[in-house]
């Protein structure tokens, strides 16, 4: 039994430990009933580090995608608690929960999810203004500058190549100054080039700006952008990784299909 309550099999989730910008305790999801249930998260307990990168891996199927959704407060879970900072998720109601995913979750999905008729511009100050909120105009400079898109912030997404919709969807996601932005297979869609421009900006995102990135993938090379790999299988953390680099996280990565198979 381990006293960091950062490790991957801590028994307790501190509360609040200074300088957690996520927590999980026993957070559990089935999907489904009867002969379709499936246990998607089974007791998961994870803290994720304020201005920490972290990157989530492991086989299909092993719950990285429904971690990140309960995280973010977008799924509800079966049993146990999220909290993000020293809000818990549980307490809120959906009212309140809207304006903490507004205000403080930021989101990039693989499928860069733009809206098509907004010009990039739009689509990055879009939720701020559904929120009502005015933009803390300094702050978005930094981060529009920091996706470098240019002139092309009038175009509208089909006037962009994948690599860029994925730069404003970076910048949408920061322009809430949010406390933690959560990426599901960011890179999933771009080539090598346009990836690792993306996770550029991730890492910048963490190490200039200051916020928590939480990422799954399933790519060693965009792991290795992280400070640290949190590997699941079947719902569990398994293993974890500090200072990453490609051929650590697929030497651990081979250790856990073995884990998976031998059961
Ligand atoms: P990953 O992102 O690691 O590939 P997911 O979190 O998407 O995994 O899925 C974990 C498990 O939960 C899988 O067995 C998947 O089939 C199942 N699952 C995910 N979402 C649903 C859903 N909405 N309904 C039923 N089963 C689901
Ligand atoms: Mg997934």
């Amino acid at each position: 039994m381990t006293t960091d309550p950062f490790h991957p099999f801590a028994t307790h989730a501190p509360y609040p430990a200074p300088g957690t910008a996520v927590a999980t305790t026993g957070l559990t999801k089935v999907h489904g009933s009867g002969d379709t249930r499936v246990t998607a998260l089974d007791a998961v307990t994870v803290a994720f580090r304020e201005a920490e990168f972290t990157a989530i891996m492991g086989p299909s199927g092993c719950g990285k995608s429904t971690l990140l959704h309960c995280a973010a407060g977008l799924d509800t879970p079966t049993a146990g608690s999220v909290r993000i900072g020293t809000t818990e998720l549980g307490g809120l109601s959906d009212r309140q929960l809207t304006r903490l995913r507004r205000d403080r979750i930021g989101f990039v999905f693989q499928a860069f999810n733009l809206l098509p008729t907004l010009t990039a511009q739009e689509n990055i100050t879009l939720p701020l203004a559904l929120a009502g909120r005015r933009p803390d105009p300094e702050w978005l400079d930094r981060v529009v500058a920091m996706v470098g898109l240019g002139e092309r912030l009038g175009h509208r997404p089909a006037e962009l190549s994948g690599g860029q919709q994925q730069r404003v969807a970076v910048a949408r996601a920061l322009a809430s100054k949010p406390a933690v932005v959560f990426a599901d297979e960011p890179t999933g869609n771009l080539d090598s080039r346009a990836g690792a421009e993306v996770l550029g900006f991730l890492r910048e995102s963490v190490h200039e700006l200051g916020r928590t990135v939480v990422m799954v993938t399933h790519d060693p090379v965009a792991a290795g952008y992280a400070d640290r790999v949190l590997f699941l299988a079947d719902g569990r953390p398994v293993d974890e990784l500090a200072h990453p680099t490609p051929g650590r996280v697929l030497d651990v990565m081979k250790t856990v299909d073995t884990r998976v198979r031998t059961g």
